[in-house]
């Protein structure tokens, strides 16, 4: 029987290991904003966070994206992540369910 491996990623704010399409992508792109990638794709220094707006309040308090993407983050970058996240939540979700649960890792790895 072929065994199914879920890419699994640690939040950064809890430090929690979640199968990676649970987790949202904070990226900090070549012009140094700090954005978050719904779909994963954009280009950057990337950190993952729960999809839940408590683990971007616990980011802000322990400054765990300063840590993640290594650049200070404003602690207005981590109130304006936290308000596009409840802004981007609905589409967030549609996008998860959209992917296969059975996704392969990339490249393979452990
Ligand atoms: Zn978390």
């Amino acid at each position: 029987m072929r065994v199914r491996r879920v890419p699994q990623r640690k939040c950064v704010a809890c430090q929690e290991q979640r199968p990676k399409k649970e987790l949202i992508r904070i990226v900090r792109t070549p012009a140094g904003e700090v954005l978050i990638d719904i779909t994963g794709k954009k280009s950057g220094r990337g950190a993952y966070l729960c999809g839940k707006a408590s683990c971007f309040l616990l980011a802000k308090k322990n400054r765990a994206l300063d840590r993640a993407l290594k650049v200070p983050v404003g602690g207005e970058v981590y109130d304006t992540l936290a308000q596009e996240f409840i802004r981007v939540e609905d589409e967030f979700r549609a996008y998860q369910a959209s992917l296969p649960d059975d996704e392969e890792e990339e490249g393979g790895g452990a």
